[in-house]
């Protein structure tokens, strides 16, 4: 967990993150979002309509009118290697990422460094399923393993398998690059 925090601007970081746009249509922030239903903490976040205390701060939920609204900016992906990725759609991370015909055709993808080859060229799938995150490791080579909010031990992903991933959960990919999902409102 330990990362360090000294490194040099002029590093070449090969991170690089490009979002694909299907079919050349506009990226409007609004476009192809859908449609959830929600309701509010005290403080004003979004929150899925079961929810009694907020997903992004401490407040509480109180019982309400739920309103349908584009669903919001579910969190980020904060990196080991210094990005943050927006959770507003979809991401695929790899070695040599390429989207598949059966990825949905709107998703971040996103190019990791892995000098000894250790990531898979597409280790890994995040789907954004209403207000659920779910990890997805595509049968990489060395594996995926998440580690729950709040600590304890790290599980190991099957190959192929999926999980619902919480806020504050970390996810490493062939033990060499991590994110940690953080809810923001
Ligand atoms: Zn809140």
């Amino acid at each position: 967990m330990a990362a360090s925090e000294d490194e040099d601007d002029d590093e070449d970081i090969s991170t690089t993150v490009y979002s694909s746009a299907g079919n050349g249509q506009s990226t409007n922030a609004a476009v192809g979002r859908p449609m959830v239903a929600a309701i509010r903490c005290t403080a004003g976040h979004l929150n899925p309509p079961q929810a009694k205390r907020c997903r992004v701060c401490p407040q509480t939920v109180p019982p309400q009118q739920e309103t349908h609204v584009p669903r919001p900016v579910l969190g980020v992906l904060r990196l080991s290697t210094g990005e943050d990725i927006p959770l507003d759609q979809d991401v695929l991370l790899g070695r040599e990422p390429k989207p598949t015909s059966q990825s949905i055709d709107k998703q971040h993808v996103l190019r990791l460094p892995s000098p000894g080859k250790d990531i898979s060229r597409n280790h890994l799938q995040i789907r954004l399923v209403g207000w659920r995150v779910m990890v997805t490791d595509l049968g990489s080579t060395n594996g995926t393993t998440i580690r729950p909010p709040g600590g304890g031990p790290a599980e190991a992903l099957p190959p192929g398998g999926t999980r619902l991933v919480e806020p504050g959960a970390e996810v490493t990919l062939a033990g060499v690059v991590s994110f940690i999902y953080e809810a923001t409102g």
